[in-house]
């Protein structure tokens, strides 16, 4: 609790009870590398016995998003997924049956994007990739 006070008051945001339980869930799920909706927030707060309403989580998500705390998602056809930011960078991999989300980081990747943009007479300031996947052998349709 006492890190979630330091981080809140380092972004910039007063500590209120809400912030700071929104924030212990959040860093939680990033230990077990998932992505959490509004909803999946306010689920987990119920069942720890908090009381703060959807709305109270909506405007809290996007105020640690304004703050760079969080990262908003907005992978294909889902709801927005939060993820407390990370200084290492990674990308996404989506799995259409599951909705399983897998992160991962390919130096090669990064460097081509790069060259790419510079190719183009840019400059990369940043990116987002998605995959989005299925399991290996499944002819699910899209
Ligand atoms: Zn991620």
């Amino acid at each position: 609790m006492a890190d979630q006070n330091h981080e809140l008051r380092r972004a910039g945001l007063k500590v209120t009870l809400p912030r700071v339980k929104i924030l212990q869930i959040l860093e939680r799920s990033k230990d077990m590398e998932t992505h959490l909706s509004a909803e999946d927030v306010y689920k987990a707060l119920l069942d720890a016995g908090e009381d703060v309403g959807l709305a109270t989580v909506y405007r809290v998500l996007t105020q640690f998003e304004a703050a760079g705390l969080v990262v908003r998602h907005h992978f294909d056809g889902g709801h927005a997924l939060f993820e407390v930011s990370q200084e290492e960078h990674h990308d996404h991999m989506v799995c259409l049956e599951s909705g399983k989300i897998v992160e991962f980081f390919d130096e090669a990747i990064e460097r081509r994007q790069q060259e790419i943009a510079e190719e183009h007479g840019y400059e990369l300031v940043d990116h987002a990739l998605v995959l989005y996947v299925r399991p290996k052998g499944s002819d699910a349709p899209r």
